[in-house]
Formats: structure tokens, C-alpha cells, sequence
């Protein structure tokens, strides 16, 4: 592990936080946040780890703006991004109330507390199940449900979702926490508690360099390994690159098996929810890279 370029993508993810807090407001267009959060990640020498997540109400994760979108932000907005320094990442999340609901309020602080108390009880060799289950104590203690079928994850370099998993409820499984790269992620909700597979989100990943006929997929194929190798991306940067035809393009490679597409994640009940997530150095201490 690269501890100095780890820091880095930390620290980068950390000012780019304050930043987009400052103009963030209700009404503000999605497509116009993602893209200044994208631009000052290159400013401050990183890269995105992923496509920045603007994710609305009861869309828990997965949302990202087309390249002609034109949703406005609104209700429970979730700013999810993630920067890489020569592939080495960090993530993090955090939600803002754009109506001033004191519902909303409280379900912020329900996965704000849920990832400062998380956080507080991690060392090495720790049971993943234990964090779940103050995660879980924490949320059900602001009278809401952590959302149990999201988690968080061990992260690797170029590699967003590695090894372990990081629950967000006690699982009861003996499985310990060991040194390492971890996205810590809770997600409240007042509603079900639990999110299903939603519309195609233009969140792409590559799993196959095979080979494929169309010369615009080809193109994007190459494109694709050279820019983000196996880190995810999206239509809206694929287009400002290639142009309209390359949607075309993704789609034979979605169709041929090159590439896989998320879907966007909403609660079941259609309930809103939020999210909080840092990035956490496990080792003989404890770092909140992206604090
Ligand atoms: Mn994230
Ligand atoms: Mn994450």
C-alpha cells in the first residue's frame, strides 16, 4: 500500500467536501455540481475514483447525471464522491436538507452519528459485525432504520469494492476486521430499510477487454482501460470525449459483455434516505483519511 498517495486521495476528497458545501443549494442543477466537483478533483492533482453520486430522496445511491440532465437538486441530496492518486482511493458521502425539514434534519444525523460512532470503534481485529451493530444502535436510536442491504467495503488499488464488507447491521459472523483500506457507509432511512435495483444508472465498469467489431465501441474500449482501467465511470464523460454517438457504442458494450452497467438503488417503501461515509486507514493507528 502507498500510504503517502492513500493520504493524498484522502486529503483532496476532504477540500473538495468543504468546497461543495459553500454552493450547494436547493435548485442548484445536478449536472452542474457533479461537474465542479469533478473539475476542482483535478485542480487539487487527483482524479475522480468514480462518478460523482447525486443522489435524491428515496434514489439512495447510483445517481449521476447524463451529460444532458437537467434535474435540480432537491429534498435529501447525497454528494457522494470519490477521488485516486495513481489509483490509490478514497470515498466519502454526506447528505444536505434542502427544504428544511426537521425530518430530514434528523435522518442526517442519524448516519452522521451512526459513521462518527462506527469510526470511534475501529482497531484492527475488531469483529465487522460489531461495527454493524452500533451502526444499527445508532440509527434505530434516532427512531429510523439503517438500510441493510448497502454497505460498506475494503478498497484496493483501482479496485473500489475489495474484499471485505462492512455491514450496516449486526450480522453475527465471526469476521474480523484486519489492516487495510475501508468506506465506512451508513444509510438511514424512516421506511423499509432496504433499497432495490432501479433504472440504469449510465455508471459503467469494465470486466472484459475483448475484443468488439464497431469501430466507436473499439474506440471507447481503449479509451475506457487507459483512463479508468477498472475503476467506474459514466456516459456524461464517455460523451464529452467521443460525442452523442459514442451512447451507441456503450451499448454494444454493455450488450457484448465488456462492460457492466449499476443500476440506480432505491428504497423499497420509497422512503428518503441518508448517507454518511468516510474513508478509514486501518493499521497500528487509526486514519480518517478523508476527514
Ligand atoms: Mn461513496
Ligand atoms: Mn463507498
Amino acid at each position: 500500500m502507498n500510504t503517502e498517495k492513500i493520504l493524498l486521495a484522502g486529503k483532496i476528497a476532504s477540500q473538495v467536501r468543504e468546497f461543495v458545501r459553500v454552493f450547494v443549494k436547493k435548485d442548484a442543477s445536478l449536472l452542474e455540481i457533479a461537474e465542479k466537483i469533478e473539475s476542482k478533483i483535478i485542480e487539487l492533482g487527483g482524479k475522480s475514483a468514480f462518478p460523482t453520486n447525486l443522489s435524491i430522496n428515496e434514489i439512495a445511491a447510483h445517481y449521476t447525471p447524463s451529460h444532458d440532465d437537467k434535474t435540480l437538486a432537491s429534498g435529501i441530496l447525497k454528494i457522494d464522491f470519490g477521488v485516486h492518486v495513481d489509483g490509490w482511493v478514497s470515498d466519502t458521502a454526506f447528505s444536505v436538507d434542502l427544504e428544511d425539514s426537521e425530518e430530514n434534519k434528523k435522518l442526517i444525523q442519524a448516519s452522521e452519528k451512526a459513521l462518527e460512532n462506527a469510526i470511534e470503534f475501529l482497531e484492527e481485529d475488531v469483529l465487522v459485525s460489531d461495527v454493524g451493530k452500533i451502526i444499527q444502535e445508532t440509527i434505530v436510536g434516532h427512531g429510523a432504520s439503517p438500510v441493510i442491504n448497502l454497505s460498506g467495503h475494503e478498497m484496493k488499488k483501482y479496485d473500489l469494492h475489495a474484499g471485505l464488507t462492512i455491514p450496516n447491521v449486526e450480522t453475527g459472523k465471526n469476521i474480523v476486521l484486519k489492516k487495510g483500506l475501508y468506506a465506512i457507509e451508513p444509510f438511514a432511512s424512516f421506511g423499509s430499510g432496504k433499497v432495490r435495483d432501479g433504472k440504469p444508472s449510465g455508471i459503467y465498469m469494465l470486466i472484459d477487454t475483448k475484443n468488439i467489431r464497431s469501430q466507436t465501441a473499439r474506440e471507447i474500449l481503449k479509451y475506457v482501460q487507459e483512463e479508468y482501467s477498472t475503476l467506474p465511470f459514466c456516459s456524461r464523460w464517455i460523451v464529452k470525449k467521443f460525442g452523442t454517438k459514442a451512447l451507441f457504442g456503450l451499448r454494444q458494450l454493455e450488450e457484448q459483455g465488456n462492460l457492466h452497467q449499476f443500476p440506480q438503488l432505491v428504497e423499497t417503501s420509497h422512503s428518503k434516505v441518508s448517507q454518511a461515509e468516510h474513508t478509514v486507514l486501518v493499521g497500528d493507528e487509526i486514519i480518517v483519511t478523508t476527514r
